[in-house]
């Protein structure tokens, strides 16, 4: 169950997300109230919930007693077991104690910090709204409301970054003991102020190899304080993956409440469908009563296979060649005839008696793989 809570402080530079800045407390409290109104309208899901996440946005701007409505309407209607991963995605800065108990009251158990650097000047050239210091302030409270599964995220690749600053904010991230981390490239999406300061020329950024190094230095240093990288962005503590995120990788049902949020029936009925992202439009459909949804596609199993190597890909475990069979009814490689071979002599991929891998070669490049089974045109055998 994916919630999206669309609060911002202000917008940050590199962000596309459909957010809303400046909302006043009543204002994040109707929309809590649309979210809520659109749960009801949904089909109800065929199992338990095993994953709530609170995305953002800004979830951390939502008063605790929104959130915990929110869980109250899922659990009115669906089976949420008691060990349910609930995470919430914080800012630091937007958060205060008393606050935090009270989300754990309700049913948080599990937070995501967005931290993204330990350098002032990249912060502040990012336009977020907290400072290294709050940051610092936010894990030391989220521990002491005895927040024992706890996420931190970085971003790479950013302008101007050095290769020491990257490992000062690695340094930083881990000195926290977090049980998650997850660090990103930065995606320079169209139409953002970066874009258009990347377009002026008055942000440059890092060259592909120094991006690189930046890469190996999170894929070395991580393992070496006892993080296992589980997915291409993603390492843990051993159980502490991410229950949600793995959800999306293994291609399981998921529903998504929100402006903009995208929901997916799972393999069997083959459907995806979204909401529109205009966050006061959605609020008058979901609150008028009316279906706030703005476009769906059914998938063909072509599609679904090319997405299913795609995503299992991400994982460092790789795709099971018997579950891909028993799925597909195929061999993989004869429902991708001609793309093994080369991605192989190209050292990107690597293949076990049962599974197919990237290399870590393969990790760093890993959309040229992933465009190579979603763009390959298949066989009959798998779209009869
Ligand atoms: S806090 Fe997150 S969602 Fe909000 S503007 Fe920044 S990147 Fe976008």
């Amino acid at each position: 169950m994916y919630v999206h809570v669309p609060f911002c402080v202000r917008r940050c530079t590199y962000c596309d997300f459909p957010i809303v800045v400046g909302m006043d407390g009543d204002a994040r409290s109707r929309y809590m109230d649309a979210v809520v109104a659109e749960w009801r309208r949904e089909a109800l899901p065929p199992g338990p919930i095993t994953s709530v996440y609170f995305g953002g946005g800004t979830p951390s701007l939502a008063e605790p007693r929104d959130i915990g409505r929110v869980l109250e309407a899922l659990a009115a209607r669906a089976w949420v077991p008691s060990g349910t991963e609930v995470t919430l995605e914080a800012n630091p800065g937007t958060m205060t104690a008393s606050h935090l108990a009270d989300y754990r009251q309700v049913g948080v158990n599990r937070v995501s910090l967005g931290v993204q650097a330990a350098q002032a000047h990249h912060l502040r050239r990012l336009h977020r709204e907290h400072d290294v210091a709050e940051a610092h302030r936010a894990v030391r409270q989220l521990r002491r409301a005895r927040f024992d599964n706890l996420s931190v995220d970085a971003i790479y690749g950013l302008p101007d970054q050095t290769l020491a600053e990257w490992h000062e904010t690695i340094r930083c991230l881990t000195s926290w003991a977090p049980d998650h981390v997850s660090l990103y490239a930065l995606q320079v999406e169209e139409g953002t102020p970066l874009a258009r300061s990347v377009g002026r020329g008055t942000s440059t950024l890092p060259g592909e190899d120094l991006v690189g190094d930046m890469a190996d230095l999170a894929e070395t240093s991580l393992p070496a304080m006892g993080y296992r990288r589980y997915e291409l962005s993603n390492f843990s503590r051993p159980g502490r993956e991410s229950r949600h995120n793995r959800a999306y990788w293994r291609h399981h049902p998921y529903i998504g409440v929100g402006a903009g949020a995208h929901s997916f029936s799972g393999p069997t009925g083959a459907r995806r469908w979204w909401n529109g992202r205009h966050v006061r439009a959605y609020m008058t459909e979901a609150l008028s009563g009316r279906d706030p949804t703005a476009g769906e596609e059914r998938l063909s199993m072509a599609q679904l296979a090319g997405e299913a190597v795609w995503l299992g890909l991400r994982e460092t475990a790789g795709v099971s060649l018997s579950a891909f069979r028993e799925r597909f009814g195929v061999e993989l490689e004869q429902a991708f005839p001609g793309v093994l071979g080369p991605l192989e002599a190209a050292h990107l991929l690597r293949r076990t008696p049962e599974t197919i891998l990237l290399t870590r070669r393969g990790m760093a490049v890993g959309n040229q793989v992933f465009t190579r089974f979603l763009t390959a045109v298949l066989p009959s055998a798998v779209d009869p």
